[in-house]
């Protein structure tokens, strides 16, 4: 390939003109504004404040024959054992409503607390009489509760009257586990770790909202090395100073009968051979390799050192919740993580070799949960088997549920592995979701062998929001989680993590959830869904129930692709750039610090094509926006009270999210089809996209406004900034504007003056099939059409050296998902769309080693059904790679980008097939 011919095929198009706007399609990288600080989340404050109480008293009624007045105010007799004086807090609450009521405090109607024997912690009873209304519970637990029930009671009334009867509930479930919004990590790049600041991240009118929303426990981030003591390694100097602050924070969390649970990812194992506890102790290591030793579950010493550990933790700090431990599935906890979940064999070690996967597990767990009763018979034990993944579990997996020790609640995601029929096609989606209801088949089967030996089960889900949209503070689709909860007393389902480190913040689906753990389901769910509107919204709660069905409608339409939650456009879109000249640049993961998205939209699109998204997101959005109109209406009655104006702001914001998501993948769709037009067709296209980046624009300014009023927009919790702002939401502006400036008027006169313009995008690297050997620096490569395939050869220049080589190949936009194949000289290849390649090895006569892979045009069609182009890289090497298109940096190669492999459109050539483009 001649650079004649490259100046030739990129030259087609005008020079870009000159910039009139603040930010050019040329600096969109350099001008891209950090997010806001700390300073502006100032949702922190608004977390700080009381909740204010709501009133939906209707002027001038009086009570109905029988029921019970309580205009002469509330008496409240606090005699029910409490020690530890916990339930100062609930009797504070009902004194600050009754003021709120404008009822006295004293000298009228009786209430009085009384204990009375029953069968599970939290259980209450309110018995409301003409003598008086009794609260009875076993415990401080359920008078919290029955406290808070009464004052919802006398709030969603008519008036200060209450009927006369008994109200009974019970929890079916137990923990109810959630965390703070803002809390530190703990991860990078922060690496902030909250039991090492004098920041109190538990404010106690935080803490009291939550104990309404029915949360009794909080989860936060530790790691064994900075606060455990044990016989194997000296403590951490900073353990007292990390030790006393949480026990400071377990003491106040009780005052709103809210336990503290440690989540860990341990034993964490070796990352160096120098380890001065691996050096003392290598009887602990098994499987790994020199860089990384995972711990030995099945070596005697290994159990005394996790139990020690767990010990010596709930031992230093009583009244803990418990631990839940990610112990096996994330960055390694024991041998078994050597092997993965999804392939079918044990741990190259030579204790677990000679046993069953699932008694390596067991050796480990029982170790944990017999350290954690040593410590505090009182703290529980959950171990957490993080398998997100989307593709089948190995049959020794579904043997795990059936041999957990005593004093072990495993707890699996709910949704991982979901199926669901969308556009009459199944797709699977791993992680979480909270748009499918689920439970996956995987967490069936598991419960049900859990159940079947007596095990208890815990729920991983995200409550407020997932990796669908986690920019928000939460998504207000109560309908699936009654759906969800609905299914969990069958599956013998005990505690809930309600989130990871987003899908927290209070509101509506906190609310449900907690209501939710005391349901009994004999009702229906319009039934729950009023009764979770009133207290909020009083006589509109119909209305937000049909708001609130069709935002549930709509959301369920969201493509099922893990990829597509974690790099996907429903996040923060109305940020994202546009690009009509085609730039082949990266999308971010939505949940870290990154760049500007780019435009290779194909990166999102493993389950569904660019034409399916566009017809998910649109109904999303259209079904979104029926239940806005509905809340939207309700604005003028509900000015005064801001909490309300809130939800309407953050159900506008939603639509808008969704919205962009739409209008940006229209956009690339049209674009994909826009060079294969004929000038004057093109011509047209241009002022419909044209028409899309008004819209955006609009819809960027909107959300800008929004964001002024609530700083909870666009906030991610575990990127700990906001992914969209005031000033991002303006540079977009900016980005857009320059774009309708720039590149769309040169476009329209390369169309009107008869030409088409190029397809691909500027300064990239190209071959043509049929030119010859490609040098790089240990291999050469070279294609060459036959039929519809392309031959590809790679050939290693050293003699005897082997060659293990990666290539990505997708359409000359990425807007349809790569394919990934890895292919080497000794002739293994596999392929990420499965097409059953083949690769065959060959010798030169002078000793060096080569690889033939054909492309069948079949595998190819999906790129180009023309077969004339397709953006395209080759590497040898794994992560120190030796690649095409040369120069590609080596450092950026490196880094590993979790589902999406080593893909990276920014740094693609294209492959010609023909040479007539
Ligand atoms: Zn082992």
């Amino acid at each position: 390939m001649t650079s004649k011919f490259v100046h030739c095929l990129l030259g087609m198009c005008a020079v870009a003109g000159g910039t009139s706007a603040a930010v050019s399609m040329r600096t969109i990288d350099a001008t891209w504004p950090e997010p806001p600080g700390e300073a502006s989340w100032t949702f922190v404050e608004d977390l700080k404040k009381p909740l204010p109480f709501a009133l939906f008293w209707k002027d001038g009624s009086a009570p109905q024959p029988g029921q019970i007045d309580l205009s002469a105010g509330l008496s409240v007799k606090q005699r029910f054992p409490d020690e530890k004086g916990v339930l100062k807090t609930a009797y504070a609450d009902l004194d600050g409503f009754l003021a709120f009521a404008k009822l006295a405090r004293a000298d009228g109607f009786s209430v009085t607390a009384e204990q009375v024997a029953t069968d599970v912690s939290e259980s209450y009873a309110i018995d409301v009489s003409p003598k008086g209304i009794r609260l009875l519970a076993g415990d401080t637990e359920g008078i919290r509760r029955a406290v808070f029930h009464l004052e919802e009671l006398i709030a969603a009334a008519d008036g200060p009257f209450l009927k006369p009867g008994v109200i009974s509930r019970k929890p079916w479930l137990k923990n109810r586990i959630t965390r703070c919004f803002f809390g530190p990590i703990k991860r990078p790049p922060l690496r902030r770790d909250e039991l090492m600041d004098d920041v109190d991240y538990y404010p106690d009118a935080y803490l009291n909202r939550l104990a309404h929303e029915g949360v009794n426990g909080l989860w936060l981030s530790v790691e064994w090395k900075d606060i455990t003591k044990t016989s194997f390694r000296e403590p951490s100097p900073d353990m007292e100073r990390r030790l006393a602050k949480l026990r400071r924070t377990v003491e106040k969390c009780a005052r709103y009968g809210i336990k503290i649970w440690l989540y860990s990812n341990e034993p964490e194992g070796f990352y160096s051979p120098d380890d001065p506890m691996l050096k003392a102790h290598p009887e602990l290591a098994g499987a790994g390799w020199s860089s990384r030793r995972y711990i030995c579950p099945n070596a005697e010493a290994a159990q005394q050192f996790i139990f020690e550990s767990t010990r010596w933790v709930c031992s230093q700090v009583p009244g803990l919740g418990g631990l839940i431990n990610i112990s096996l599935g994330e960055h390694g906890s024991s041998c078994l993580d050597s092997v993965g979940v999804e392939a079918d064999r044990r741990p190259d070690c030579p204790r677990c070799s000679r046993v069953p996967n699932w008694q390596t597990l067991a050796a480990s767990q029982g170790a944990m949960a017999r350290g954690v009763k040593a410590g505090d018979p009182n703290a529980e034990y959950i171990c957490w088997l993080y398998m997100p993944s989307w593709k089948p579990l190995a049959p020794w997996v579904y043997e795990l549920g059936a041999h957990m020790p005593k004093d072990v609640t495993l707890q699996i995601n709910f949704e991982s592995g979901a199926v669901k029929y969308q556009l009459d096609r199944p797709r699977v989606g791993g992680d979480y979701w909270l748009s499918f209801v689920g439970p996956s088949d995987r967490f069936a089967r598991i419960a049900g062998q859990a159940a079947a030996h007596a095990t208890p089960m815990s729920a991983k889900l995200q409550v407020g929001c997932s990796h669908e949209a986690a920019t928000i503070p939460f998504m207000p689709v109560p309908p699936l989680l009654y759906r969800k909860y609905r299914e969990m007393p069958a599956l013998n389902v005990t505690s809930v993590m309600q989130c990871w480190y987003f899908g927290n913040y209070p509101g509506v689906m906190n609310r449900a959830a907690g209501r939710l753990a005391f349901e009994d389901f004999s009702g229906s769910e319009d039934e729950f869904l009023r009764a979770l509107a009133r207290p909020e919204w009083g006589g509109d709660a119909d209305a937000v129930v049909q708001a609130w069905k069709h935002f549930a409608e709509g959301f369920q339409r969201f493509p099922l692709s893990t990829r597509f939650q974690w790099w996907g456009p429903m996040h923060a879109t109305p940020v994202w750039p546009l690009h009509l000249k085609p730039a082949l640049k990266p999308l971010q993961p939505t949940w870290l610090v990154g760049g500007p998205c780019g435009d290779a939209i194909g990166e999102a699109l493993d389950n569904h094509t660019l034409d399916e998204a566009v017809i998910l997101s649109r109904q999303m959005s259209e079904e979104w926006n029926k239940g806005f109109a509905l809340l939207q209406a309700l604005a003028p009655k509900f000015a005064g009270n801001r909490e309300r104006l809130l939800d309407i702001g953050l159900a506008e914001a939603i639509g808008i999210q969704f919205a962009s998501a739409h209008n940006m993948m229209r956009f690339y769709l049209m674009r994909s089809g826009l060079y294969d037009l004929s000038p004057a067709d093109a011509k047209k296209r241009l002022s419909e996209m044209e028409e899309i980046v008004r819209a955006e624009i609009r819809n960027s300014e909107r959300l800008a406004e929004l964001c002024a009023a609530d700083s909870r927009l666009g906030f991610h919790s575990e990127a700990e900034r906001h992914q969209y702002s005031g000033s991002r939401l303006a540079w977009r502006v900016e980005v857009l504007k320059d774009l309708l400036a720039t590149e769309f008027p040169e476009y329209r006169a390369a169309f009107e003056a008869g030409r088409q313009v190029s397809r691909f995008a500027e300064g990239r690297a190209t071959y043509a099939c049929g030119s010859g050997w490609t040098e790089c620096r240990t291999y050469r490569w070279r294609a060459e059409k036959e039929g519809g395939d392309v031959v590809l050869k790679a050939e290693m220049k050293a003699p005897k050296a082997a060659g293990n080589f990666a290539m990505y190949l997708c359409d000359p936009f990425a807007a349809v998902h790569f394919w990934e194949i890895r292919f080497s000289t000794s002739g293994s290849v596999s392929d990420s769309r499965e097409v059953g390649l083949r690769a065959e090895p060959y010798q030169t006569p002078e000793g060096t080693r080569g690889v033939t892979l054909r492309l069948p045009a079949a595998g190819l069609q999906a790129y180009d059904s023309s077969g004339r182009a397709y953006a395209f890289n080759i590497f040898n090497g794994g992560l120190n790679a030796d690649n095409w298109p040369i120069g590609m940096d080596e450092t950026d190669l490196g880094k590993y980008r979790l589902a999406l492999g080593l893909f990276k459109p920014q740094k693609m050539g294209y492959l010609l097939t023909s040479r007539g483009l």
